[in-house]
């Protein structure tokens, strides 16, 4: 087992918080396995030589761009804030969307503003927790406002009177609704992504990421597929592939002494019960959807 830090990925997840959990478990079935230390901020990988920091979100992009970790998984609303603010909008590389921790950078305004379109903000004062992400979409789209920077709550700012709008994340609105606010516009879609950075690496631990990709890729695939078998006449093939969601090349075995085939596929997208009405319909039987917990191409 190598100890040197040049042999090893360092790998930076949020301590805890909306990301924490989904991160870890993404690690784990990747089949990394870590020894914490016992301030529980950094944990050694046993088995694979990638360790974790655990950290809070936002110091994680300023790691990466530092060289203190290798690999971060942080919301892409954390990233741009960051390399926008630092860094002119550059210095890390987006490895993978992750599919969970989805939400959006939003306007919003008081339920009572009489406001349509966010172009009416043009001099108005706007609350939120990213100056740097909001101020460059706004500029985007040539609407010059001040932004007032809030750590938090941002929510009750217009009604304090600090501040006319906000620039704040959502992803159900009932912070929103609870604080009197309408969405008014998105500005920015957001979900957890795993972050390297650019540049080049050394040749060891290019290697080592590219193994933790494939298996992070692996694990995703697996986790959005579902293994088919079903039972169908075999005229029926050519109709029953098209009904099976995701699949080009089924398996296919003889069912000895009948015009009846076995059908089995690695559905790559998700199998709804109206998929199984219709291969049912189609003259399919014995239908049996299971989950797949491993796949590798
Ligand atoms: P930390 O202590 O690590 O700084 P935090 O309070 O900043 O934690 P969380 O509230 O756990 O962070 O949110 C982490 C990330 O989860 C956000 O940056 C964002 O990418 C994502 N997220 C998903 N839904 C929401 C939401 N409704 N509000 C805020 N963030 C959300
Ligand atoms: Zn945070």
């Amino acid at each position: 087992m190598s100890t040197s830090r040049e042999n090893r990925l360092r790998v930076a997840i949020q301590k805890s918080g909306r990301l924490s959990e989904r991160s870890l478990d993404l690690l784990k079935n990747c089949g990394l396995q870590f020894a914490r230390s016992k301030d529980k901020l950094f944990w050694y990988g046993k088995d694979f030589p990638v360790d974790l920091l655990l950290v809070r979100d936002d110091d994680i992009p300023r790691l990466l761009l530092d060289g203190v970790c290798d690999l971060g998984f942080v919301g892409e609303n954390i990233a741009m804030e960051v390399m926008l603010e630092r860094n002119g909008g550059e210095g890390l590389r987006p490895l993978r969307q992750l599919g969970f921790g989805q939400c959006r950078l939003c306007i919003a305004v008081p339920e009572d503003m009489d406001i349509t379109d966010s172009a009416e903000l043009e001099g108005k004062r706007i609350a939120t927790s990213y100056p740097a992400l909001t101020r460059h979409l706004l500029d985007k789209k040539g609407i010059n406002t001040e932004i007032v920077e809030l750590a938090g709550s941002v929510e009750i700012a217009p009604g304090l009177g600090t501040a006319d709008a906000i620039s704040d994340l959502v992803s159900t609105g009932t912070t929103l609704r609870a604080n009197h606010l309408r969405e008014l516009e998105v500005l920015f879609e957001s979900q957890a992504s795993l972050y390297g950075r650019d540049g080049a690496i050394s040749t060891q631990r290019q290697l080592l990421l590219d193994r933790l990709l494939a298996r992070l890729e692996g694990v995703m695939q697996a986790s959005e597929s579902k293994y088919v078998m079903l039972h169908a006449p075999r005229n029926a093939l050519e109709k029953i592939t098209e009904l099976l969601p995701g699949v080009e090349h089924p398996s296919i075995m003889p069912l000895e002494g009948t015009d009846r085939i076995a059908i089995h596929a690695v559905c790559g997208e998700t199998v709804f019960w109206e998929h199984l009405e219709a291969l049912k319909a189609a003259g399919a039987s014995a239908i049996l959807v299971l989950p797949v917990e491993k796949m590798l191409a």
